[in-house]
């Protein structure tokens, strides 16, 4: 297939724009992408930080707050001990004073809603006086705890034990004691007020904490007083190897920290405090998923929306570029169309060769660059002898074919790209021969005549036996002002020579047939 004149930088609009678009626009919506994922994960992260700090805030709120009560709490008791054992010290025996004493332990015990009972015990632990009306009865209490540290230690602070189960009426206590001494410092007994371990659930219960929260009130060591949710069984076991004990609360006195349980896998933002005034540390913990329950409903919300405007922009952008690609494919099918054009509408539609018209076009193009880069220009012309006997013997189709074979035979000689083989007219032909002198182009019509020859397509009208072509060469290097019709004249007169002279041959422009030629175009 003849290659079409066809000029890439004048190409219709499309592909040469069009592909930056495609890719702006697959730049765009990724882009937009990134920056919509980033934005949120921006926004998730911060609000997700802001409601733990603020989560912090309030937890170390809530454990002050029930570390003051619950100091509050011991140091009435307390203040009811001291009060009571100066008393009891100064009176320097009681056993006078017995009904008395227990009148004023039982108004004690009435006017603090925490105390379950306040009891006096000898340095037997026997039962001296208690608040009870009863009293002294029952088991001598020299094996419990706080006893025996009063009877072990000197020290006159006030002490707190593990919570137990009251001798006087089974209810569960917090033992808060003293240790009463004579006038010479010897271990006299005890003095204890009973802390309603009931008090603490409901003191616990009157603080806002999650379904899978919990509260609890320790001793220093880790010994469990009170719990929410209160289980009787866990009274008295040791958290001392739990992470609060053992890691932060030798660090500091108060924090927050986050724990997953080992128990039931729930991550907890424990706050613990130790107490000031007494050897006790509380905490309270909110689980973290109630602390991120607002997180979760706001980040399920956002995620969808941006989910949303993501799932538009990206089919926004599939229709887009599904779009492009469309008007792409049909411009190419134009763009191909119109090729198909251009090849019908300058080739001869029997041989295949060009046709004047892009003959024409090709004569100025190089009319102009022959004198632009003063390079010599060269044209054959070339015609079929004794056609019209051919036709007449072997009729006009098998002529049509004669004309095709010589065509074929013409494009085969034409190894250079620029060589442009033309169908001129009826059984005439030109080959135009850019860059090339006389010498060349009389080689090259040489080669067609014997080519041409060479494919011996019988011919019995002529002379030879064979389809047999004259050729004429004219070769010039072309000026601002020469015409492409007298170039052509020249080449046709050499072929006029060619034919004179006895066909089948080549012949170039002479003196004499220029002469003629000028004359003729004179007249
Ligand atoms: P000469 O050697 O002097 O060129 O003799 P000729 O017979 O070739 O010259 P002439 O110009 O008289 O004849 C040309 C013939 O070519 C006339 C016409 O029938 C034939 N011809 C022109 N175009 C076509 C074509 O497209 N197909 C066919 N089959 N014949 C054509
Ligand atoms: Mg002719
Ligand atoms: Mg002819």
């Amino acid at each position: 297939m003849p290659v079409p004149i066809y000029d890439a930088h004048h190409a219709p609009g499309g592909t040469l724009k069009r592909l930056p678009l495609l890719k702006a626009a697959v730049a765009f919506i990724s882009t937009v992408f990134l920056c919509l994922c980033g934005l949120l994960y921006l926004q998730l992260e911060q609000s997700w930080r802001h409601d733990l700090a603020q989560a912090e805030v309030n937890s170390t709120n809530l454990t002050r707050a029930i570390a003051q009560q619950a100091e509050d709490t011991f140091m009435e008791a307390d203040l009811v001990l001291m009060s009571l054992s100066d008393w009891i010290q100064a009176l320097g025996g009681v056993s006078q004073q017995q009904s008395r004493l227990q009148k004023i332990f039982a108004r004690r015990v009435q006017a603090l809603a925490q105390l379950s009972g306040v009891f006096l015990y000898d340095k037997q632990g026997q039962w001296v006086v208690s608040s009870f009306n009863d009293s002294p009865h029952g088991k001598d209490v020299a094996d419990r705890d706080y006893f025996r540290f009063h009877q072990q230690n000197a020290s006159l602070q006030a002490h707190i034990s593990p919570a137990i189960r009251s001798r006087a009426n089974g209810e569960w206590i917090i033992p808060i004691s003293r240790r009463i001494n004579d006038e010479d410092g010897n271990f006299q007994g005890v003095l204890m007020a009973g802390i309603k371990l009931a008090y603490f659930d409901q003191f616990f219960k009157s603080f806002n904490i999650d379904e899978q929260g919990s509260m609890f009130l320790a001793l220093s060591d880790g010994t469990l007083i009170a719990r929410r949710p209160f289980e009787e069984r866990q009274i008295g076991a040791s958290l001392s190897r739990g992470e609060i004990f053992s890691k932060y609360l030798p660090e500091a006195t108060a924090g927050n920290a986050m724990i997953t349980s080992v128990v039931d896998g729930v991550t907890r933002l424990y706050g613990y405090r130790q107490l000031q005034a007494y050897p006790l540390v509380v905490a309270a913990a909110n689980s973290r998923d109630s602390i991120l329950k607002g997180w979760y409903a706001s980040a399920y919300q956002s995620t969808a929306i941006v989910a949303l405007v993501l799932l538009g922009v990206g089919l926004f952008g599939w229709v887009f570029v599904h779009q492009v690609r469309n008007s792409e494919r049909i411009e190419a099918d134009l763009r191909e169309a119109q090729e198909a054009l251009e090849v019908i509408a300058t080739h001869d539609s029997l041989t295949g060769l060009a046709n004047r018209r892009l003959f024409e076009r090709s004569l100025e193009i190089e009319f102009s660059r022959g004198a632009r880069q003063s390079t010599p220009l060269s044209l054959i012309m070339a015609d079929i002898d004794y056609f019209k006997r051919y036709n007449d013997t072997y009729g006009h189709v098998a002529g049509d074919h004669c004309l095709t074979e010589v065509a074929q035979a013409l494009k085969g000689c034409c190894q250079r790209k620029a060589d442009l083989a033309v169908r001129y007219g009826g059984e005439e032909f030109a080959v135009l021969l850019p860059d090339t002198d006389i010498h060349g182009a009389l080689a090259m019509a040489e080669q067609i005549r014997q080519s041409v020859m060479a494919r011996n397509i019988t011919h019995s009208g002529s002379p030879v036996g064979c389809v047999t072509v004259s050729l004429g060469c004219y070769s010039f290097v072309p000026a601002g002002r020469d015409s492409i019709e007298v170039f052509i004249e020249r080449a046709d007169a050499a072929l006029y020579q060619a034919k004179a002279n006895g066909r089948n041959r080549v012949a170039t422009l002479s003196g004499e047939t220029a002469e003629d030629l000028l004359q003729r175009s004179d007249r």
